[in-house]
């Protein structure tokens, strides 16, 4: 089967295993058959308001009981980057599993308004205030280092609205002060490179469903990927796309077939 070519599979989540509340069609037979396989398997996601628990207890009550261990967020993912590299003080714009993260990690989160941290870390935060964002701005300008968890322009609300994403706050601070964070999420390579760590392979295949974060970051890293249409994007938009996945298939039933043939690559 097509999972076997791999020694570690990297899911994107929403669109991938599941749209909303809703499982995808065969989602959960297929992680069970694939766990049964030996897979080797992560989800890594830049939602960074959800802890690994909370993305654990939606995939279980789904049908795909997966332990915290097998999810990597960007809010996780940020707080591990800045803490192997020795960590120190950060003032936070960004909800409650950003904050989560960097204190399990280690890291000193200030609150209120100091006069000067190390670092500055932005994700989503539906707790913006103008004062928030001064203090941020203020810090950046003064030399704190600027990073974001992701630089999502929005994130999919209600009624299928789009909401803006933390790369909508990152840019009220990169216009204020002229500094361009350092991105931790897709499709930039870090969130990769800590899914594979956690995984343990060498030769990964990244399962998602955009193109332009889950392709696109993948592919920049020469990593396989598996573009799946069960999400946001369509054959329209591949055809279109500069990304070229290197297989695509209607949903991630494929990794269990043979005869799935590259589109792109060796
Ligand atoms: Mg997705």
């Amino acid at each position: 089967m097509l999972a076997a070519r791999y020694d570690a599979l990297l899911f994107d989540l929403d669109g991938v295993l599941y749209r909303g509340d809703e499982p995808v069609p065969g989602a959960p037979e297929t992680i069970g058959a694939l766990r049964r396989a030996g897979a080797r398997i992560v989800f890594l996601t830049n939602n960074s308001s959800r802890t690994p628990q909370q993305v654990s207890a939606k995939l279980g009550a789904m049908g795909m009981p997966s332990p915290p261990e097998e999810v990597v967020t960007s809010a996780t993912a940020t707080a591990d980057l800045l803490a192997a590299r020795g960590g120190g003080t950060a003032f936070v714009m960004g909800g409650d599993g950003v904050v989560g993260a960097l204190t399990d990690a280690g890291l000193r989160v200030l609150d209120g308004e100091p006069e000067s941290v190390d670092l500055v870390v932005v994700g989503i935060d539906d707790d913006l205030t103008y004062a928030r964002l001064r203090t941020a701005c203020l810090l950046v300008h003064r030399g704190a280092r600027f990073v974001a968890t992701n630089a999502d322009p929005t994130f999919p609300g209600p009624r299928s609205e789009l909401w803006p994403g933390a790369g909508a706050l990152v840019a009220a601070i990169t216009t204020a002060t002229g500094v361009e964070p350092e991105v931790v999420g897709k499709p930039h390579a870090p969130l990769f490179h800590a899914a594979l760590h956690r995984a343990g392979g060498t030769n990964p295949l990244v399962i998602g469903d955009r193109l332009d974060t889950d392709i696109a970051g993948a592919a920049a890293l020469g990593w396989d990927t598996l573009l799946v249409l069960s999400g946001v994007d369509t054959e329209e938009e591949l055809a279109d796309s500069p990304y070229r996945p290197t297989y695509v298939a209607a949903d991630l039933r494929a990794l269990l077939l043979d005869d799935v043939v590259r589109v792109t690559g060796p």
